[in-house]
């Protein structure tokens, strides 16, 4: 069984989705095809979420009606006969219905995940009609059958692989499933999402539930490259990462791969490739066990974060003050980062304000607390990166003239990770794919 996940760009215009249909097609396995809302439109599903939470049912009607009409016209130029053109055009009553009938009632959370869901619901069943209008014997999978995320917003594995292969085991005369990435149920049954960009995370759960010998993740770019094209005019792909890096790429910023997608497929040993729907012979980026090679191989950064630095003189020589401060972040469930410590102070980092108050509040009896925002993780990541010669001096030569405010090294063998300004950021990637990389 192999997974293929189509992002947004490779479903989002008519002739992308025929694409997708030859490439889905080629070959003698057993296929999942994952796929993410056509492009564009969770952020609008988003901004009518955002709307109705405002009371702007006037913006929120608009904002429906336009998305409306580009899915009309879409399914024009999709399909061909007359039959599925009728098909598609109820399947989109249907769920534009749904979205006008929420302005009338009350808004809240659950109703704005199911306002969320639409998109995938939606450019399944649409890519489902157009494979029977080219007669492609296949079944569609309703994720919310079986795609559940436990109290804690996890997903609840053990139940994803139970379910999943009992449907399949349904259709033991089907090769071909089609199936809808980012939505689930939660404990309380109803839908709700595995996050933005989580359509990877989907395919990843699938992969480890079915034991796929490959989940691969098809986008608009040729793999993972070694630095954010979107930033850095000369970026080149990388050809092999380990599970390890690739995972810290992801959780560090590289927005090719949702940030926790790695970790299921790794748990079963399934290989990631990431491919290009519009380059389909390209090698993109293989992900497994092993690195493949010695070296830094990418960069990436992460917006958002808050460093925090708590400064006291109490902390010379003494223990257990690490601790004490490590516990009040565990009291309101935030992540840390970065570390770093000298003698009288320590600083982390934070990517989740929503405590922030609280957490500065408790540290305050420890010592002096500055609290810094609009900081950005830059993170350096290869294999045994301590090995690379020169690449601490290549890295440091490169940043000369950046204010770096943290350095993390020798926390993982695949990771060195700087804290800089936001403002900083584009100057940091542009200057580390000069001087790490050799790239302009
Ligand atoms: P999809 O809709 O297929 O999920 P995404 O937009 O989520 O696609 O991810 C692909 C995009 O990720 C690329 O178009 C690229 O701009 C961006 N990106 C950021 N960092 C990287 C990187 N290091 N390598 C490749 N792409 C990256
Ligand atoms: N459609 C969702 C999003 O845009 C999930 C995904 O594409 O991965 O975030
Ligand atoms: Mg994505």
């Amino acid at each position: 069984m192999k997974v293929m996940k189509f992002g947004g760009t490779s479903v989002g215009k008519p002739e992308r989705m025929q694409q997708v249909a030859k490439l889905i097609t080629t070959g003698q396995d057993s296929k999942i095809v994952v796929l993410s809302a056509l492009s564009g439109t969770t952020n609008t599903l988003v901004s009518i979420g955002d709307a109705l939470a405002k009371g702007d049912k006037h913006q929120a009607k608009q904002t429906i009606e336009e998305l409306e009409n580009h899915y009309r016209a879409f399914i024009k130029t999709l399909l061909k006969k007359e039959a599925t053109l009728k098909k598609a055009e109820a399947i989109l009553s249907e769920h534009f219905d749904f979205l006008n009938i929420i302005l009338k009632i009350s808004f809240n959370e659950a109703l704005n995940k199911d306002i969320l869901a639409q998109g995938e619901l939606m450019s399944t069943k649409l890519f489902s009609a157009y494979l029977e209008e080219n007669g492609i014997d296949h079944a569609l999978l309703p994720a919310l059958d079986f795609m559940q995320i436990d109290a804690n917003d996890e997903p609840y594995f053990d139940a994803i692989r139970v379910k999943l292969n009992r449907i399949l085991h349904q259709h033991a005369d089907k090769k071909l499933f089609v199936t809808q990435g980012y939505i689930c149920r939660n404990a309380k049954g109803e839908v709700d999402n595995l996050k933005r960009g989580g359509s990877d995370y989907t395919a990843s759960l699938i992969a480890a539930a079915v034991n796929a010998e490959v989940c691969e993740i098809w986008t608009d770019i040729d793999g993972m490259h070694n630095n954010d094209p979107r930033v850095v005019k000369t970026t080149i792909p990388v050809v092999q990462l380990s599970f390890e890096e690739a995972a810290e790429l992801a959780y560090f910023g590289a927005k090719i791969l949702h940030p926790t997608c790695i970790w299921p497929a790794q748990q079963e040993k399934v290989p990631v490739k990431l491919l290009n729907t519009m380059q389909p012979d390209a090698p993109g980026t293989t992900i497994t066990q092993e690195a493949g090679s010695v070296g830094v191989k990418a960069v990436a950064a992460k917006d958002g974060i808050i460093a925090i630095k708590i400064k006291s003189s109490r902390m010379l020589l003494a223990y257990g003050f690490l601790r004490k401060i490590f516990e009040v972040f565990e009291k309101y469930k935030t992540a840390i980062d970065m570390v770093t410590t000298s003698e009288v102070a320590v600083s982390v980092t934070i990517d989740n304000a929503t405590h922030l108050a609280q957490i500065l509040k408790e540290l305050e009896p420890f010592g002096t607390v500055v609290a810094d925002k609009d900081q950005t993780i830059v993170s350096i990541v290869g294999n045994q990166i301590a090995q690379t010669p020169l690449v601490l001096m290549k890295l440091f030569d490169a940043l000369a003239e950046v204010p770096v405010r943290m350095v993390s090294y020798g926390g993982s063998s695949h990771n060195i990770s700087v804290l800089v300004p936001s403002a900083n950021k584009v100057q940091t990637l542009q200057l580390l794919n000069k001087g790490v990389f050799g790239l302009e």
